[in-house]
């Protein structure tokens, strides 16, 4: 999708502290940390929100949380961590994308 910032993510036209990365997903940190860890799960495909996930999308989305289980378990913070997806108006970047957000 064009002039879509985590597109060009994707694509690696712009850089970003990437944490994992396969065909389906990508996960990095976020340019603004709101917690001492701040990590985006990204699918690879341009999916505007949370509303725009139809049948087909849903193996995708249960592979973006078995990689944030593995992210939890791996970067030991199981401690305190929660999960957010903004949507409307708090949605600042239209491409779908779990916030993860731990201590
Ligand atoms: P949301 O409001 O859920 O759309 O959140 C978008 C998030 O993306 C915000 O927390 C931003 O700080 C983050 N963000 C925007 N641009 C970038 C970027 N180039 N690299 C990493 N994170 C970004
Ligand atoms: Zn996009």
């Amino acid at each position: 999708m064009e002039n879509c910032i985590f597109c060009k993510i994707v694509q690696g036209e712009i850089n970003a502290n990437f944490v994992y990365r396969d065909g389906e997903i990508v996960v990095f940190r976020d340019i603004k940390p709101k917690a001492k860890h701040h990590i985006l799960v990204v699918p690879v495909e341009h999916v505007e929100s949370l509303l725009d996930l139809q049948d087909k999308h849903f193996s995708l989305l249960t592979k973006m949380i078995k990689v944030i289980q593995q992210l939890v378990k791996e970067h030991k913070l199981d401690s305190a961590y929660k999960l957010m997806v903004n949507g409307g108006k708090y949605q600042e970047v239209p491409h779908l994308h779990l916030h993860l957000l731990a201590d």
